[in-house]
């Protein structure tokens, strides 16, 4: 019994002390998990990897690269005055001719009229008292756009300085990702699905029919060129200078090479895909999402036959849970286009998810 006990505790020793080198080591990246941790000092500097997301105010990793509306560089959706342009100018009380509200964003289900919560409700939520809970049981859509605007940088000042709305997420030709506000709000970026759902604005120029493309200084012919290989690059225009791409000199190019041909909502449309860094954040942060809000599976709008449908669901996709394009929800919107790989997107996504 007696030796019995010793070699216990020897073991335990060597296993605590294995635990705590471990934990050392680590304890500059990742505080959580360890029993015998570094004590922190007040006024330390706690270590972020850069590809987390904010539900809820808690920060949960997607492995891909995230700028949040407080880091440097950020597009804050918070603030009342235009991003963009001399700050004197961009002030509220010298654009609220052009804006109608000083916010870009309010309550999830926060009319009284809708029923979803009464009024203590409501003040307990714009008080803060969002929790992740109730949000997991409120959220169950995540809307993809695209943002005929070509980088999130334009997409910013297009969305909060000109037209007072919002969106959660941007998605740059570079594969980083803005946040722009927390999850727990209600963003302005897809009608009558903005109480429940996520969105995500992906910077692509678009989709166009044969007709538009006819047309000299045609969207794609500006943003697209050839090299000497017959290889598709973005061609950012001129007066966008770098378009606020994160990553210096970013060549962004198409997944494939040529014009993607599709139909949306019964038109014709040719579109360039997504950059391939652009589906790898996209993937991550898809598979993410379905992770932490359990009402938001790994679905798309797809029929009897597993076909993707491509245009507006009955009631507006009211019945609908999971993934939707803009245009499953309003029959005036062809985003995020023909080019998208739903199919792709998923099948990645469900491999991180099972791979965890
Ligand atoms: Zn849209």
């Amino acid at each position: 019994m007696a030796s019995d006990r010793n070699s216990d505790s020897s073991l335990s020793k060597v296993v605590k002390t294995g635990m705590l080198t471990a934990c050392l080591a680590t304890a500059s990246v990742a505080m959580t998990g360890c029993s015998t941790q570094k004590e922190l000092k007040v006024g330390e500097k706690l270590q972020r990897n850069g590809k987390e997301i904010v539900v809820a105010g808690q920060l949960y990793n997607i492995d891909a690269p995230v700028v949040l509306w407080t880091d440097t560089g950020g597009y804050d959706a918070y603030r009342v005055e235009k991003r963009f342009g001399k700050y004197d100018d961009s002030k509220w009380d010298n654009i609220k001719d052009s804006i109608d509200t000083p916010n870009r964003y309010n309550v999830r289900f926060g009319r009284t009229s809708q029923g979803v919560w009464n009024e203590e409700e409501i003040e307990q939520i714009r008080g803060g008292g969002w929790d992740l809970a109730k949000l997991q049981d409120k959220v169950d859509q995540f809307v993809y756009h695209y943002d005929v605007c070509g980088t999130s940088e334009v997409c910013f000042k297009v969305l909060h300085d000109m037209r007072g709305l919002s969106v959660h997420f941007m998605l740059d030709i570079d594969g980083t990702i803005y946040q722009t506000m927390d999850l727990k709000e209600r963003a302005w970026h897809a009608g009558t699905s903005n109480d429940r759902s996520i969105g995500i604005e992906i910077a692509n120029i678009g989709a166009y029919s044969a007709e538009a493309l006819k047309k000299d200084g045609n969207a794609l012919d500006t943003w697209y060129k050839w090299d000497e290989d017959h290889k598709t690059y973005i061609s950012i225009p001129e007066r966008l200078g770098d378009g606020g791409v994160k990553t210096p000199d970013f060549v962004g190019r198409p997944f494939y090479n040529d014009k993607v041909k599709g139909e949306v909502q019964g038109g014709e449309l040719y579109q360039y895909d997504l950059t391939p860094e652009q589906y790898d954040s996209l993937i991550k942060l898809t598979a993410a999402i379905s992770e932490i809000f359990p009402k938001i599976d790994l679905v798309y709008p797809t029929d009897e036959n597993g076909e993707l449908i491509t245009k507006v669901l009955p009631n507006n996709g009211a019945d609908f849970q999971g993934f939707v394009g803009h245009y499953h929800i309003a029959g005036y919107k062809i985003d995020p286009g023909p080019a998208f790989q739903w199919e792709y997107v998923m099948e990645e996504a469900k491999k991180l998810k099972e791979a965890k």
